[in-house]
């Protein structure tokens, strides 16, 4: 017989009882899928460690050998970090997304560097990767949210030190290009494939599993740094050469105050 073709009607009761039919559901139905998707991947994503810990608790009662059971009981610990992380980031997200105690000021954005840094800085070290942190004037301030900012900054210098082989350098930095204000962050490491450079900062999509398993990644770093990006009405750009590295660049609108080409002028004897 004719194919047969299913109109979607969403329908909302009015208060009288009336009921208004809006037949363009294609944008409704296309959120409703993400959000499917998204509960998927985040039950997967949870009972992975969850079962984990499971098989690895119940090993453990029954292990007489003293050695064995602090391995087992090690690895539980580690599972239990990686849900605790997940969910941080999670909450991280889900605060960020809702934008409600997002804050627009202008900020420094020597102390974005700053700050991001030094909360990579021992994990730089664990590695043995050398962090440099360019010298930005204080006169250059981006115009939004610090604590968004620092996150979104620290997201990315968590995966340039994450995806970098030991003693290569990681490098931030920082300009003012006309009514706008650029970050790059740099890294001379694993690089990322062509074809997975559009999908990276979908939640939950890795180009390498077992990597970023290794390296306690949850999958929603470069989806946070997304989401800043566009509550600040910026752009994050992405430009990488796969066994050479990467460079992420985040640019948001310049803050007020004293324009940074005043320097310049400031600068003369
Ligand atoms: P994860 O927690 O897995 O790091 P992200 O959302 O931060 O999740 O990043 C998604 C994926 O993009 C990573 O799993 C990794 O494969 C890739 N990626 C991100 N940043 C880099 C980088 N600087 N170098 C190489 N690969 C990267």
């Amino acid at each position: 017989g004719p194919p047969r073709r299913t109109v979607e009607v969403r329908a909302r009761p009015l208060p009288d009882g009336a009921l208004v039919v809006t037949e363009d559901v294609t944008e409704a139905r296309r959120v409703e899928a993400m959000r499917r998707d998204f509960v998927a991947n985040l039950s997967h994503e949870l009972k992975t460690p969850v079962g984990a810990i499971g098989l690895l608790a119940e090993t453990l009662l029954a292990e007489p050998d003293p050695e064995v059971a602090e391995r087992l009981a090690e690895r539980v610990v580690n599972e239990s970090f990686r849900v605790s992380r997940t969910i941080d980031d999670l909450l991280e997200l889900s605060r960020i997304e809702a934008g409600a105690d997002a804050v627009q000021e202008a900020v420094p954005v020597h102390l974005v560097l700053e700050e991001a840094a030094d909360r990579l800085r021992p994990a730089a070290e664990q590695r043995g990767i050398d962090l440099r942190v360019e010298e930005v004037s204080p006169r250059v301030r981006a115009l939004g949210d610090r604590r968004q900012l620092v996150s979104a900054v620290a997201n990315l210098l968590d995966n340039a030190i994450k995806y970098s082989d030991p003693s290569t350098a990681v490098e931030l930095r920082a300009r003012a290009d006309g009514d706008r204000v650029s970050i790059d962050i740099e890294d001379h490491g694993l690089g990322i494939p062509a074809r997975d450079l559009e999908r990276v900062f979908e939640r939950f999509y890795r180009v390498d599993r077992a990597r970023s398993r290794e390296t306690g990644g949850t999958g929603l770093g470069l989806a946070i740094v997304r989401h800043v990006v566009a509550n600040h009405e910026g752009e994050v750009t992405v430009e990488s050469v796969e066994g050479e590295g990467s460079t992420f660049t985040i640019a948001v609108p310049a803050g007020p105050g004293p324009h940074p080409v005043s320097d310049v002028a400031e600068s003369r004897p």
